[in-house]
């Protein structure tokens, strides 16, 4: 956290970040940019999409929450920055955490790469797809 000063003056909460961060966290389903703004603009009427944009990407950059690149299908955001792993539906894109820790990182520190960690997406069909394709 040395980089801890430069950043309260580079990048303040602002009060609409800070409900925007409150409200991922309380999510628990990974939700999309268009998901979060439904639910936060029930405490931000004037907010925009935009805005959730621009400050869902100064969060990523800070480090507090991650962003998760689905295949083919929007990003998602995930209020917890740990080193959890990741479960996707390939059909309607739901992402859930795993209780797993992730595959030990080799030493790339040839590649100049800094920071360096492993993203494990595992895909699957999850229940409520399994169920829908079962009806029909
Ligand atoms: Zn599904
Ligand atoms: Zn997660």
């Amino acid at each position: 956290m040395k980089d801890h000063k430069q950043f309260a003056t580079q990048q303040r909460m602002t009060p609409q970040r800070s409900v925007i961060l409150e409200e991922l966290r309380r999510l628990k389903n990974h939700p999309t940019a268009d998901e979060l703004f439904m639910v936060v603009r029930r405490r931000l009427p004037r907010v925009s999409l935009g805005t959730i944009y621009r400050n869902l990407d100064v969060l990523v950059k800070n480090g507090q929450i991650r962003k998760l690149e689905g295949h083919g299908t929007q990003a998602r955001y995930d209020g917890e920055n740990d080193q959890h792993q990741h479960i996707q539906c390939e059909g309607c894109g739901r992402i859930d955490d795993l209780d797993l820790h992730a595959p030990e990182t080799p030493d790339l520190s040839e590649t100049g790469y800094n920071q360096v960690r492993c993203q494990v997406i595992f895909t699957g069909i999850c229940p409520d797809c399994q169920a829908a394709q079962s009806r029909n």
